[in-house]
């Protein structure tokens, strides 16, 4: 018999495995962080950060007490603040740059500390231009088409955003680990997000690029990458192999007590999504959860922090392992095979839970003859497409596959398509 089982732990063990990773600042420990920066001239940080945020500007509003001064700094930059407060990986990116190496300052705890300032129910910190007549389409409602959505609304346009699922915010909502995102963030943000007003939020509908291009004066594609890529493996269709991303996407949704999940679980792959099963995993109770990745560590996808964060939390990584195939007992899955890329022996991992996380694919809008660039849709400085009245950016575009990337793409794309409507008047 499979072992297979919900409810591994008990209710007040999963609140506290899932609840939120990081514990935010007290004020007291937000100004004594502020005070550490040096303020640098040029500072490394804002390069360091994809949306430009003014790292050492908000710092310093901080520091003088002025937090609610502070959210606008990083609002005016990137909408999506709070959650990147909470799921970028400051590591690499702002914090990776500091000067300070005693340590670096805790940039990211201290936006979330700025961001968190704002109060739910709160007026729209931005107000809209005056009405422009003109409407744009939106097609995806993740970081990508919100800050897109977000930037139009403000510069006076008519936003419509289609969303193919029953909510809105994309992985932030259907993808990022749960306790990085926990008490519902996601949809709080959109909510604060579309207080901007005038944006149509529209779910569940089948779009054709070639009918909205007719219906609107341009169109923003912020789809993600909804395809999953295969692993083609014997045994791929057994009882208890799951694709990672569906699962999540099942994770973030359910009642964390209800979720099956297995004693010995095998994930094939190394990137975020590896991380993020692995770990969710463990902390919904399975006993011994293995990543398995057919290269070495340096050439994993996820960070060294990632790697790190799992085998804190008790997930076995293991290098060079290509899988071969899924061995099975009943129908169920049993063992996961691998052949050694270093030694020609064969590794037979026992499991009854194998997680396929080898990365998604850009799956296309219908109708779209958009010209592609590695299988992503191709763009140009501006984030416009082959067609002229099309813009992409997100992670169905080339670039780095994060929440924080996906804002700036959807916040220039936003300025791109203002600046076309500009000259485009009338027509
Ligand atoms: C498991 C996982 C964990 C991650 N963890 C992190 C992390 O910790 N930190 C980080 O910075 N990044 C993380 N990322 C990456 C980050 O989530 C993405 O880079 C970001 O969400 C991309 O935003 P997007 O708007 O381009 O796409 P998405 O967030 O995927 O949003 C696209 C939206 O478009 C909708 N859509 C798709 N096709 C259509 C269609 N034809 N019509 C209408 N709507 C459609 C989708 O339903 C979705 O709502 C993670 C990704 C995954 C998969
Ligand atoms: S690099 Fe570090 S010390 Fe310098 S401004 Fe940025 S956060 Fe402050």
């Amino acid at each position: 018999m499979a072992d297979i089982q919900a409810g591994r732990l008990s209710g007040p063990e999963l609140a506290e495995n899932f609840a939120d990773v990081h514990r935010p600042l007290s004020g007291a420990e937000a100004l004594a962080e502020a005070n550490r920066c040096y303020f640098c001239y040029d500072a490394p940080c804002i390069n360091a950060c994809p949306t430009g945020i003014d790292i050492p500007g908000f710092i310093r509003a901080i520091a003088t007490g002025n937090v609610g001064g502070a959210a606008m700094t990083i609002l005016q930059e990137n909408i999506f603040g709070g959650s990147c407060a909470r799921v970028c990986p400051t590591e690499i990116l702002c914090q990776g740059a500091c000067v300070r190496n005693d340590p670096p300052l805790a940039i990211g705890l201290l936006q979330r500390h700025a961001t968190d300032h704002l109060e739910p129910g709160a007026p729209h910190p931005f107000s809209r231009a005056p009405d422009t007549g003109r409407k744009v389409a939106v097609v995806g409602a993740g970081p990508a088409g919100l800050s897109c959505a977000h930037g139009l609304a403000r510069q006076g346009h008519e936003v419509v955003v289609f969303e193919a699922r029953d909510k809105p915010g994309g992985l932030n909502e259907f993808g990022i680990a749960a306790y990085k995102l926990p008490d519902n963030f996601a949809q709080h943000e959109v909510g604060f997000i579309l207080a901007i007003g005038g944006v149509e939020l529209r779910h569940g509908q089948q779009v054709k690029l070639g009918q909205l291009r007719r219906d609107f004066d341009a169109v923003f594609i912020g789809v993600g990458q909804g395809g999953v890529r295969g692993l083609d493996l014997p045994g791929m269709d057994l009882a208890g192999v799951h694709n990672a991303v569906d699962y999540i996407a099942a994770l973030r949704q359910t009642d964390l007590a209800g979720l099956p999940v297995g004693a010995k679980v095998v994930v094939i792959g190394g990137g975020n999504t590896a991380i993020d099963i692995a770990v969710q995993s463990k902390r919904l109770g399975a006993e011994d959860v293995t990543i398995a990745y057919r290269r070495g560590p340096k050439q994993m996808g996820a960070t060294r922090h990632e790697q790190d964060f799992a085998q804190i939390n008790g997930v076995r990584i293991k290098h060079w392992l290509q899988p071969v195939r899924l061995e099975s007992e009943g129908g169920e899955v049993r063992a996961a095979v691998f052949a050694s890329a270093q030694t020609a022996v064969e590794t037979i991992i026992p499991c009854d839970m194998v997680f396929k996380a080898v990365g998604q694919t850009y799956a296309p809008v219908a109708d779209d003859g958009l010209e592609l660039a590695d299988g992503r849709i191709a763009i140009d400085r501006d984030g416009r497409t082959s067609l002229s009245d099309v813009w992409a950016g997100g992670d169905c575009v080339a670039g780095e596959d994060l929440t924080v990337q996906a804002a700036q793409d959807g916040k220039l794309a936003a300025r791109a398509i203002d600046a076309y409507l500009q000259e485009n008047r009338g027509s």
